[in-house]
C-alpha cells in the first residue's frame, strides 16, 4: 500500500525508481569460535567471497578508467593476495569464524602497511575498504560506499560527503534521499549541481528496503513509497508541465513586466562552466575559488595554476559579469596554508576574510593572479570577500584590491547577521553586496548547516532570514548599489520571486536551477513578487511563509491594489 514520507525538498524534479542504499561501514564482526566440524564450511565461504569482491573491483575500474582504474586494480590485487588468504585460512582452521578471520588477518597486514613509510601508509584506507567489502559480502549486507549498479536507482543515505558524490554516476542516480543534511548541506548543494531531485532530513529513510520503489518529489519534499499508478501518473504529468515551462522560458531573467534580474551561475571551477552556459547563465555570481585547491591544501597554489584556472572561467563569459570570491577557507573547507590547525569551533573561528587578513600575502597573490587572468578579456570582473563582519573588514578588502591595482568592483558577502544589520555602513566601502544565505541562516539561527536535526532552522524561508535579506537589499538600493543572492535560497523558484520582491537585484545558483527560476520569475509582475515578499515576512514560521507567498504567487492570496487577480 502507498505510504507518504515527508522530508525537505532541496533539489526540484521527480525521480521514480528502486531504492539502493549507501552501504554503511560494516564494523568489527564479533569473535565467534567455530567447532572443528564447521571449519570446512567456513573455509569454503572465503574464496568465492574474495573472488566476487576482486571481480567487482576490477569491473568498477574498467568502467571508471584513468586513475580510478589503477586504484581499483590495486585493491583487487590486495583482495587476492595469497599471503593474506593463507593467513585467513589458518585463522579459520584455528577456530575463527570466516568474517572475523578476514577482519583479523587484514588487521595484521594493516599494521605492517601503516608502519612502512608514507606511501604504503596511504594505502591503509584502500586495504580497509577491501576488508569491509569482503566482510560485507560474507554477511550478505550492502557494500560500503556508493552502490554498484547497472540499473538507475534512487540513492538512500544517512548523509553524503563530497567524496561519496564524486563517485556517483549522474546517469544512474535518479534522485537522492538522505536522513541527515539540511537544505544547505553538501548533499543538497551537490544534488542541485548534478541536477537530480533530492529530499534531505527524512527520518526513517534508512529503513527502506533495497529495491523498494519510491517516487521522490524534490520540490515538495514528499517521498511516496510504493506509489499507486494514479499517483505516478499525477506526479509525472506535473513534472512534465514544470519541465516544459522551464524549457519554454528563455532569454535573460526578468519578471513578467520586464523588471530585469540577471540569473547567474555558481561555479567551483572550469569544470562547471559547460553546464552554466547550457542553462543560459548570464554570468557567474559566485566562483568558489577555494574548491580548486581543496585537494592539495598543504601549500598555496602557484600563480600560474591560479591564473590558468581563473582565465578559463573568465574567458567563457565574454561581455558578462563574473563575480569571483576570494578564498573562503576554514570551517568545513580547511586549507592548511591559510587556516589554523586546531580551533575549538572552526565555523566561528578564523575563516574566510579573517584568514586572508592574517595572511595578506595570500590575498595579494590571489588578487594579482585574478588581474592577470582577466587581462585582455572582455569580461566584467567583480571580486568579493566572504565572511565580512563590519565596515573595517570591508575597507580592508577594498584596500587590498586597490593596492594590487585590480580593476574590478570589490564587494562584500553578507553572511554574518551583523553585516546585514549594518549593511549601510558596509556599503560605504563595498561596491556591492552578495547575500550568502547559507551561512547567514547558520549564523542567524546558531544552527550548524551540516546538522540535519536543525534543518528547520536552516530553512531559507525563515521570516527572520527574510528580514535580514530585506535590510541588506534596502540599504543597497538607497546607496544605488547592487545586492545579489548567491546562497541556495536563490535556487528555489518561489523563494527567488520573494527575494526579488525584497529588492534583490541578481540571483546566482547551481546551473540546473536556472531554467526553473527563470520560468517562475517570468510568470509574475514585480508588484506581485513584492506582495509575496510582504506576505512571507508577515508569517511566523518558514512553512507559513512558504504557504503565504505561494498563495500570493498562485493568484489565491492577497493582491496588490490595482493588480488584476490572474490565475497565471
Ligand atoms: C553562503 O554561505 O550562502 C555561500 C554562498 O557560501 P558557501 O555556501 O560557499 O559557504
Ligand atoms: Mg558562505
Amino acid at each position: 500500500m502507498e505510504k507518504t514520507m515527508r522530508g525537505l525538498g532541496v533539489s526540484p524534479g521527480l525521480a521514480i525508481g528502486g531504492v539502493r542504499r549507501m552501504g554503511a561501514g560494516v564494523g568489527e564482526p564479533p569473535a565467534v569460535h567455530v567447532g572443528r566440524r564447521e571449519v570446512p564450511r567456513e573455509l569454503a565461504r572465503i574464496r568465492p567471497a574474495v573472488e566476487a569482491v576482486a571481480d567487482d573491483l576490477t569491473a568498477r575500474g574498467e568502467r571508471g578508467g584513468g586513475e580510478a582504474r589503477a586504484v581499483l586494480d590495486a585493491q583487487a590485487m590486495m583482495a587476492r593476495d595469497p599471503a593474506l588468504l593463507d593467513d585467513v585460512e589458518q585463522r579459520i582452521t584455528s577456530g575463527s569464524g570466516a568474517e572475523r578471520a578476514v577482519y583479523d588477518a587484514f588487521g595484521a597486514y594493516r599494521e605492517l602497511l601503516a608502519g612502512a613509510g608514507e606511501y604504503l601508509a596511504g594505502r591503509v584506507a584502500d586495504l580497509d575498504d577491501v576488508r569491509d567489502r569482503i566482510v560485507a559480502r560474507l554477511l550478505g549486507v550492502p557494500m560500503p560506499g556508493v552502490p554498484d549498479s547497472d540499473e538507475p536507482y534512487v540513492l538512500i543515505a544517512r548523509d553524503l560527503a563530497p567524496a561519496d558524490t564524486a563517485l556517483l554516476d549522474p546517469a544512474l542516480v535518479l534522485g537522492f534521499v538522505t536522513e541527515q543534511g539540511g537544505p544547505t548541506s553538501h548533499s543538497a548543494i551537490l544534488a542541485r549541481a548534478l541536477g537530480v531531485p533530492a529530499v534531505v532530513a527524512l527520518p526513517g529513510a534508512g529503513a527502506l528496503a533495497e529495491g523498494t520503489v519510491v517516487a521522490v518529489d524534490g520540490s515538495t519534499g514528499e517521498v511516496y513509497v510504493d506509489p499507486e499508478p494514479a499517483r505516478r501518473a499525477e506526479l509525472t504529468a506535473a513534472a512534465a508541465r514544470t519541465a516544459a515551462a522551464a524549457a519554454a522560458a528563455t532569454g535573460p531573467g526578468a519578471t513578467r513586466d520586464g523588471h530585469r534580474v540577471p540569473l547567474l551561475a555558481n561555479v567551483g571551477g572550469p569544470a562547471d562552466v559547460p553546464a552554466a552556459l547550457a542553462a543560459g547563465a548570464e554570468g557567474v555570481g559566485l566562483f568558489r575559488t577555494e574548491f580548486l585547491f581543496l585537494d592539495d591544501s598543504r601549500r598555496a597554489p602557484s600563480r600560474e595554476t591560479q591564473v590558468r584556472a581563473y582565465r578559463e572561467v573568465l574567458a567563457a563569459f565574454p561581455d558578462s559579469r563574473v563575480v569571483v570570491r576570494v578564498l573562503d577557507a576554514g570551517a568545513d573547507k580547511p586549507l592548511d596554508f591559510l587556516t589554523p590547525a586546531a580551533e575549538p569551533n572552526p565555523a566561528l573561528g578564523v575563516r574566510g576574510l579573517r584568514a586572508l587578513l592574517d595572511h595578506p600575502e595570500v590575498l595579494r597573490a590571489q588578487l594579482t593572479a585574478l588581474g592577470e587572468a582577466a587581462e585582455g578579456l572582455p569580461v566584467a570582473l567583480d571580486v568579493m570577500a566572504p565572511m565580512v563582519a563590519d565596515r573595517a573588514d570591508a575597507r580592508a578588502f577594498a584596500d587590498a584590491c586597490a593596492q594590487t591595482g585590480l580593476r574590478a568592483k570589490a564587494g562584500a558577502m553578507v553572511e554574518i547577521p551583523a553585516a546585514a544589520l549594518r549593511a549601510r555602513s558596509i556599503l560605504r566601502e563595498a561596491d556591492f553586496l552578495s547575500l550568502g544565505t547559507n551561512d547567514l541562516a547558520q549564523y542567524a539561527f546558531a544552527a550548524d548547516r551540516q546538522a540535519g536535526a536543525l534543518a528547520r532552522l536552516q530553512d531559507p524561508w525563515q521570516p527572520a532570514l527574510l528580514d535580514l535579506v530585506a535590510l541588506s537589499a534596502t540599504a543597497a538600493r538607497d546607496a544605488g548599489k547592487g545586492c545579489g543572492v548567491c546562497g541556495e535560497a536563490a535556487a528555489d523558484p518561489l523563494l527567488a520571486c520573494v527575494l526579488v520582491g525584497l529588492g534583490v537585484t541578481s540571483l546566482s545558483m547551481s546551473a540546473p536551477a536556472i531554467p526553473h527560476v527563470r520560468a517562475e520569475l517570468a510568470r509574475h509582475p514585480l508588484a506581485r513578487c513584492e506582495e509575496a515578499a510582504r506576505a512571507a515576512r508577515a508569517a511566523e514560521t518558514a512553512d507559513d511563509a512558504r504557504r503565504a507567498a505561494g498563495a500570493v504567487l498562485s493568484g489565491h492570496g492577497p493582491v496588490s491594489p490595482g493588480e488584476p487577480r490572474s490565475p497565471s
